[in-house]
């Protein structure tokens, strides 16, 4: 027998759990709206041409592969701040950021919820209901405790802004409040700007740590600065806070794992003793993280011109998924009879769309129509065509109705 009789078969991971099924579908009306990767019209992954210049680039250098220090490259830390803040903002002026480069967006929530439970003992990390599926994971393996606030309304397929209020005013004080930045995943709602400054007063108020999670900056809106608001409004107001970044979407950089965890401190010195412990967090984990995506951060981020053509792919990006979800509340609208209201789809923003639709209608979806999607109901945009919305919508009214 063997030594591992004792380790039974794990779950398959919800999200991308979904790509394995879809791989193995031999149909070809297949449709993969699981995971939130960007396709082309022609349903292809996208490199963005700028990180293919970024590349070129880093090869013609013959730049080396010596091993990073443990917080990073100090030039993609840099910067990262600077996008997120915005250049010669006083929190980055007065060196009260504490930065240190992540694994992407994961590896980042990962070494702030390590810091958490160091730190602050008993604390609770108070997420949205609902919320990306991995939040949970990622708190429960570094044994933070978490509870959730109401976030999603089912009737008005909205936000529940009052319970969302009302359960972060009555969470114990000092909570970490988890806040998506911008295009909330998986509902697509996001507060309004007036919302948010209700958000940031009971924050304030009941002296919770907010901690932001940034996985799609420019890819909501199309702005790269729009889109850092949020974050940027929690800064003016002086607050201490979390944000991890991400650049698996708004860079198509989903495998080079690059990220940054971002921690806003009152003080230059506070900030300094951060980000030396971050550093002890990372060093037994993975000792050190990977160049490549930094590098090409760095130098699509330092150089006027490339940031510009970056700029212009997100918006292409931006623009598409933005195209698809008209075309498919279109195709909604024409097809459905029932006279159900679905200008919900147009008020939601980023790579997914929330239908509502509950388990046993997302199973008919698979199972029937061929379309993969998670069972919270959500759907990837961003792995949808023009030519396939007909097709999407068809599946949608039959599985709803
Ligand atoms: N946070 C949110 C809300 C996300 O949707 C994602 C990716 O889907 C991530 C974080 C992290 O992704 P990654 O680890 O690839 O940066």
């Amino acid at each position: 027998p063997s030594r591992f009789e004792g380790i039974t078969m794990a779950p398959p991971d919800p999200i991308l759990g979904v790509s394995e099924a879809f791989k193995a579908d031999t149909n070809e009306l297949k449709l993969n709206l699981g995971v939130g990767a960007y396709r082309t019209e022609e349903l292809q992954p996208y490199v963005l041409n700028v990180v293919k210049k970024a590349e070129n680039l880093m090869l013609e250098r013959g730049d080396n592969k010596e091993y990073l220090p443990i917080e990073g490259l100090a030039a993609f830390n840099k910067a990262t701040a600077e996008l997120l803040f915005g250049a010669g903002h006083p929190v980055i002026k007065e060196q009260k950021v504490a930065t240190i480069q992540g694994l992407s967006g994961t590896g980042s929530l990962r070494l702030a919820a390590a810091l958490i439970e160091r730190y602050f003992p008993g604390a609770k990390v108070l997420i949205s209901a609902p919320t990306w599926g991995n939040h949970k994971n990622i708190f429960n393996d570094a044994k933070v405790p978490w509870s959730e606030y109401r976030y999603y309304d089912p009737k008005t397929i909205g936000l529940d802004f009052e319970g969302m209020i009302e359960d972060i005013k009555e969470a114990p004080e000092g909570s970490f409040i988890l806040l998506h930045g911008c295009a909330h995943n998986p509902t697509g709602i996001d507060p309004t700007p007036e919302q948010w400054v209700k958000i940031a007063d009971v924050v304030q108020e009941k002296n919770h740590i907010p901690f932001f999670d940034v996985a799609y900056q420019g890819f909501a809106s199309g702005s790269l600065d729009e889109d850092a608001a949020s974050v940027r409004l929690f800064a003016e107001r002086g607050m201490e806070f979390f944000v991890a970044q991400s650049y698996s979407k708004n860079l198509g950089l989903y495998a080079e794992r690059i990220g940054a965890i971002n921690v806003v401190c009152s003080s230059a010195d506070a900030a300094t003793r951060v980000k030396s412990q971050l550093k002890r967090i990372a060093r037994p984990m993975y000792s050190n993280p990977p160049v490549h995506g930094a590098r090409i951060v760095a130098n699509v981020l330092g150089d006027a011109t490339m940031f510009g053509e970056w700029k212009a792919e997100m918006e292409m990006m931006a623009g598409r998924i933005k195209t698809v979800r008209q075309r498919l509340y279109d195709s909604l609208v024409s097809k459905d009879k029932s006279g159900k209201d679905w200008s919900f789809i147009l008020k939601q923003i980023g790579m997914f769309s929330f239908t509502g639709l509950n388990k046993a209608q997302s199973d008919n979806m698979t199972n029937k129509w061929h379309v993969y999607m998670t069972k919270d109901g959500r759907i990837s945009l961003a792995g949808l065509s023009m030519a396939k919305c007909e097709y999407l919508a068809d599946a949608i009214i039959d599985s709803c109705h």
